[in-house]
């Protein structure tokens, strides 16, 4: 099997960022899991249903490819779909589906040099035998404002309030859900961004990788 950097955290918390640039320094796949949940939660909210709705979630967890346009598509990045993303994410069979999606990309990376994973699962479920295992966290506040600075680079009009009672939701339910709740592996290094800067983090990643899969 290829091997695995498995990174987990919550919304904001630094870890896409960190994830595509531990894939380029190794030449591994990279692989957005939350994307994967946002577009089940988006092709239920297109279709006008409730993303609560097992059937309707499930249907679209199964009908999801690599090849489906919508992993693609902005809408994606927008709080509508971060939203939904968490409620599908708390169906059983949902994660069962998508299980199986990520297992696909883990055994045959595009490439064929190893993958990088980033969610809320991947040390405890997803890869549990990765050897690479990192949970980046930081503080409410800090995660909040780099959000809004997301969002408001993306030219969305939002405040700080909203963002952060949003993001309270989102944790909430991610932590609290009794399947795969977000919670960091008793064998991840635990990353705090909250006072580092995206090449600060890197680096401190690059050393725990690094003397965990050896050098590039
Ligand atoms: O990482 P991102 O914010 O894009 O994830 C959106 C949502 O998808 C999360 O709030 C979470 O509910 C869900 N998710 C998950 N397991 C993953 C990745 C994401 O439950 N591995």
């Amino acid at each position: 099997m290829p091997p695995t950097i498995a990174i987990d955290g919550p919304a904001a918390s630094g870890k896409g960022t960190l994830s595509k640039r531990l894939a380029a320094h190794y030449g591994f796949a990279h692989l957005d899991t939350g994307s994967l949940y946002r577009a089940v939660g988006l092709s239920v909210l297109w279709a006008g249903g409730d993303p609560a709705n097992p059937e309707m979630a499930l249907a679209a967890a199964l009908a999801l490819t690599p090849e489906s346009a919508i992993l693609v598509h902005p809408g994606l990045r927008g709080d509508d779909a971060a939203q939904a993303a968490s409620q599908v994410a708390a169906v059983p069979a949902v994660r069962a589906a998508l299980l199986d999606f990520q297992h696909s990309f883990v055994a045959q990376p595009p490439g064929g040099k190893g993958s990088v994973l980033d969610g809320r699962d991947i040390g405890t479920v997803v890869c549990p035998d990765a050897p690479a295992k990192l949970f980046v966290t930081a503080s409410m506040e800090v995660r909040a404002e780099r959000r809004v600075k997301e969002l408001r680079g993306a030219g969305q009009d939002v405040s700080l309030q909203t963002v952060l009672a949003d993001m309270k939701a989102r944790d909430e339910r991610d932590s609290q859900r009794a399947v795969a709740p977000l919670k960091p592996a008793v064998d991840a290094f635990v990353l705090d961004t909250s006072v580092l800067d995206a090449d600060q983090a890197f680096a401190a990643a690059c050393a725990v990788v690094g003397a965990k899969i050896g050098p590039v």
